[in-house]
């Protein structure tokens, strides 16, 4: 990712905005397919099937928001190919 904007909004409650290595900003959700540049992530012991990725519309780039007890980690993503 090229950069991203870490918003607290509560004790343990963040909104999130990755801006993609393409420039686009605003990245969709994968599950929700909303976009937003204010993706919550709120910390604890959260099952990793239920961790937000965050989806590029213009280049297909896929990034992970990933919360645990006490921060949380913003990974790239493999591609999915031929994922329906
Ligand atoms: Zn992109």
């Amino acid at each position: 990712m090229k950069s991203i904007r870490i918003q607290p909004v509560g004790p343990a409650t963040f909104q999130i905005d990755v801006v993609c290595d393409c420039g686009a900003n605003a990245l969709a959700n994968e599950k929700t397919g909303e976009r937003s540049l204010r993706h919550e992530v709120v910390l604890g012991d959260v099952p990793e099937e239920t961790h937000a990725i965050l989806f590029c519309e213009r280049c297909g780039k896929r990034y992970r928001l990933h919360p645990q007890w006490s921060h949380f980690h913003v990974s790239d993503e493999p591609a999915t190919d031929g994922k329906e």
